[in-house]
C-alpha cells in the first residue's frame, strides 16, 4: 500500500530533507585528504542534533552510525571508520534525519581533491541520470518511466546500474512503497499520484553491475572493484503530476563555487 501524504505532511518531509541537504553541505566542507570517515560522521550527527532532529540511520536495522560513507568501489552502506580519505577518491555520503515523526534521506558523491576524468564523468552522468528520472514525473507517468530514464542515460555512457538496491517511498518510515528501481521498462509499475513522496537514488557502476556484501553485513562493494557513484533526492508528486523536489544539492554546490572551498 502506498501512503499518500497531505500538504502538511509534505512540509514536514521538506523540513527533514532540507536539513539532510544542509548536513551534506556541512560534511562536504570537511571532505579533504586525510580526514577520517568517522570524523565526518561526528560532524553530521552534531549538526543534525543541533538542528532539532535525530539521525535517521543511527540504529536503523542496527546500523551503527549517522552517515553511510561509501568510498570508491563501495556502492552504498559503508560504515564510518578510522580510514582516511585520499586525494583522488570519490566518496558517497548518504544521510537521513528524523523529525516530527517523518524522515529525510538524500545522498551526494563528492570528489576528494583532484579526481581522474574517468571518475569525474561517472559522477556527472550518475547525477544527470537522477535528474533524467525526475524529468519523467507528470500526471500520466509510472514508476517504470523514471526507472527507464535512469537506466537509459547511465547505459548510454557505458555504465551499469545496480539492481539489488533501489529507491523507495518515504514518510513516517524511511522505506515505504512504492519501490523505485533504477532500471526497468516505460509504462511499468505504480502510477504516480498526488501526495506520493519518493526517494530516487541511482547507484551507477563504472564497470559491471555485480555487487557483494562484505563480512560486516553492511558494506556493499562492486565485484570488479571499480568505482560506483550514488546521488539521491526526495521528490513529492503534487497536483497535476508536478515534481516538488524536497531535498536539494544547492547548499553543496554553492560551496564548490565559493573561494573558501577552492
Ligand atoms: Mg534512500
Ligand atoms: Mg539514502
Amino acid at each position: 500500500m502506498i501512503n499518500l501524504k497531505t500538504d502538511e505532511e509534505i512540509e514536514i518531509l521538506r523540513e527533514n530533507n532540507l536539513l539532510v541537504s544542509k548536513t551534506l553541505a556541512e560534511v562536504g566542507k570537511h571532505i579533504k585528504p586525510e580526514v577520517t570517515t568517522l570524523a565526518l560522521d561526528k560532524i553530521a550527527e552534531e549538526f543534525i542534533r543541533d538542528n532539532g532532529a535525530e539521525p535517521g540511520f543511527l540504529g536503523y536495522n542496527g546500523f551503527p552510525n549517522t552517515l553511510c560513507i561509501s568510498v570508491n568501489s563501495v556502492v552504498v552502506h559503508g560504515i564510518p571508520s578510522n580510514c582516511r580519505l585520499h586525494e583522488g577518491d570519490i566518496v558517497s555520503i548518504d544521510c537521513g534525519t528524523r523529525m516530527k515523526g517523518f524522515y529525510g534521506d538524500s545522498a551526494y558523491t563528492f570528489a576528494v581533491g583532484k579526481i581522474s576524468t574517468e571518475a569525474e564523468n561517472l559522477l556527472k552522468v550518475t547525477k544527470e541520470s537522477l535528474y533524467k528520472g525526475i524529468e519523467q514525473i507528470n500526471s500520466n507517468a509510472r514508476i517504470g518511466d523514471i526507472s527507464n530514464a535512469i537506466q537509459t542515460h547511465a547505459e548510454k555512457h557505458g555504465y551499469s546500474v545496480v539492481r539489488e538496491m533501489i529507491g523507495h517511498g518515504i514518510g513516517r518510515n524511511m522505506h515505504e512503497k512504492p519501490n523505485v528501481p533504477n532500471y526497468g521498462k516505460k509504462g511499468n509499475g505504480a502510477r504516480l499520484q498526488n501526495g506520493m513522496v519518493i526517494c530516487i537514488e541511482p547507484m551507477i557502476n563504472l564497470g559491471k553491475r555485480n555487487i557483494y556484501i562484505e563480512d560486516d553485513g553492511w558494506t556493499v562493494r562492486t565485484c570488479d572493484n571499480k568505482y560506483s557513484a550514488h546521488f539521491e533526492l526526495a521528490v513529492a508528486i503534487r497536483d497535476k503530476g508536478k515534481a516538488d523536489i524536497l531535498s536539494t544539492f544547492k547548499f553543496i554546490e554553492e560551496q564548490f563555487n565559493s573561494s573558501e572551498y577552492n
